[in-house]
C-alpha cells in the first residue's frame, strides 16, 4: 500500500472513530502530515486538556501521551506503540526525585515534563522547554529550586535567570549529539545561515548559537526574522514543518545525528493498528495521577 493509500486509511478511520491525532514537531513527516495538529509538549499539552474529542491518538513519545492521559482523564489516550520512551525520562526515577528532595529540605521542585508521572507527582510544578524561564522566573527568591531532571536545560535557565538550581545529572542523547565543532562546521558551510539551537544542546553549543529556543520558538524566530537561511540545531523532524511552512528559505540540520530513534518508532502503519485494535490505552494509576497532575495544572498557568 502507498504511503498516500496509507493516510487515507488512517483519516478515515480516525474520522469514523472520531479521535484526534495529536503530533510532536520530532515526528517523522508522514506523521505529522496526517495529524490533526502538530506541536512542541506544551502546545500538545494545551490541546490535550482542551480536546473535547473522547479518543486521542497521541503520536509521540510515551510521557507526552501520559501528560495528554493526565490532563484529559475521560479521554481514551491512544500510543501507536508502547516502546517509544524517552531516555531522558527514563534518567531520573521517584525514588531518586524523593533522595534529591530529602537532600535539600524545603526546596521547590520544578520538574521538566520529560518525565514520568510518578516524578510529575513528586514534583510542585512542571514545565517544558517553551515556558521554563517563566515558571522558574516565578518562584520565590528566597527558596533553593531543584530543577529535574534534564541538566542542559536546567543550565540555560540557570544562567538566563542568574538563578542558582540544583540540577539532576540527566540529559537528552539526541540533542547532545549536536556538538559545538558541528556547529562550528555547519557556520563555515553555511555563513549566511543563522544558527537557532534548543536548550536541551549542552552549554557550550547554546552558547555559540544566534539564538536558543524551544520548538515553537524555533518556529517563531523563523516566522518573525527576514534571514533567508538557518542552521536548525534539535531534533531532525522539526525542519519538515519548517520546510512546509517557509518554502521561501533555507534550513539546514547542524547533524543528521540528532534523529531522536524513539520518536521515529511511530510509523503510518502502526497509526492505523493501533485505531483498528484500540491499543495501546495509556493508564496512569489514580494515587499518582491526582498529584502529577496537580503539578501540570500549575504548568498551564504560565503561558
Ligand atoms: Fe527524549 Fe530527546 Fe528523544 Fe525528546 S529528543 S524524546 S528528550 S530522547
Amino acid at each position: 500500500m502507498s504511503a498516500e493509500d496509507l493516510a487515507g486509511r488512517v483519516r478515515n478511520l480516525a474520522r469514523q472513530r472520531g479521535a484526534l491525532i495529536l503530533a510532536h514537531n520530532y515526528q517523522l513527516g508522514e506523521v505529522q502530515d496526517v495529524a490533526d495538529f502538530v506541536g512542541d509538549s506544551l502546545e500538545l499539552a494545551r490541546k490535550a486538556a482542551e480536546a473535547r474529542a473522547k479518543l486521542i491518538l497521541f503520536c509521540g513519545v510515551h510521557f507526552m501521551a501520559e501528560t495528554a492521559k493526565l490532563l484529559n482523564p475521560s479521554a481514551t489516550v491512544l500510543e501507536p506503540d508502547p516502546n517509544a520512551g524517552c531516555p531522558l525520562a527514563c534518567m531520573l526515577n521517584a525514588r531518586q526525585l524523593r533522595g534529591l528532595k530529602a537532600a535539600h529540605p524545603g526546596a521547590l521542585v520544578v520538574t521538566y515534563v520529560n518525565s514520568s508521572a510518578d516524578v510529575k507527582a513528586e514534583s510542585d510544578v512542571c514545565c517544558t522547554s517553551g515556558n521554563a524561564l517563566k515558571v522558574v522566573g516565578a518562584q520565590p527568591r528566597d527558596r533553593e529550586i531543584i530543577f529535574v531532571p534534564d541538566k542542559s536545560l536546567g543550565t540555560w535557565v540557570a544562567s538566563k535567570l542568574g538563578r542558582e538550581l540544583i540540577l539532576w545529572d540527566g540529559y537528552c542523547p539526541t540533542h547532545h549529539r549536536i556538538t559545538a565543532d558541528f556547529v562550528r562546521q555547519a557556520r563555515t558551510e553555511h555563513p549566511d545561515a543563522k544558527v537557532v539551537v534548543h536548550p536541551e544542546c549542552t552549554p557550550d553549543v547554546t552558547a555559540i548559537a544566534d539564538e536558543v529556543a524551544s520548538t515553537s520558538g524555533i518556529l517563531r524566530y523563523v516566522a518573525s526574522t527576514p534571514y533567508k537561511e538557518y542552521v536548525i540545531g534539535t531534533e531532525v523532524g522539526l525542519l519538515h514543518r519548517l520546510r512546509k511552512l517557509h518554502p521561501d528559505k533555507r534550513f539546514y540540520h547542524v547533524t543528521p545525528f540528532a534523529d531522536c530513534p524513539n520518536m521515529k518508532l511511530n510509523t503510518l502503519e502502526k497509526l492505523l493498528w493501533s485505531l483498528e485494535d484500540m491499543e495501546y490505552k495509556v493508564t496512569v494509576p489514580r494515587d499518582v495521577a491526582a498529584k502529577a497532575r496537580k503539578a501540570l495544572d500549575r504548568m498551564l498557568e504560565y503561558v
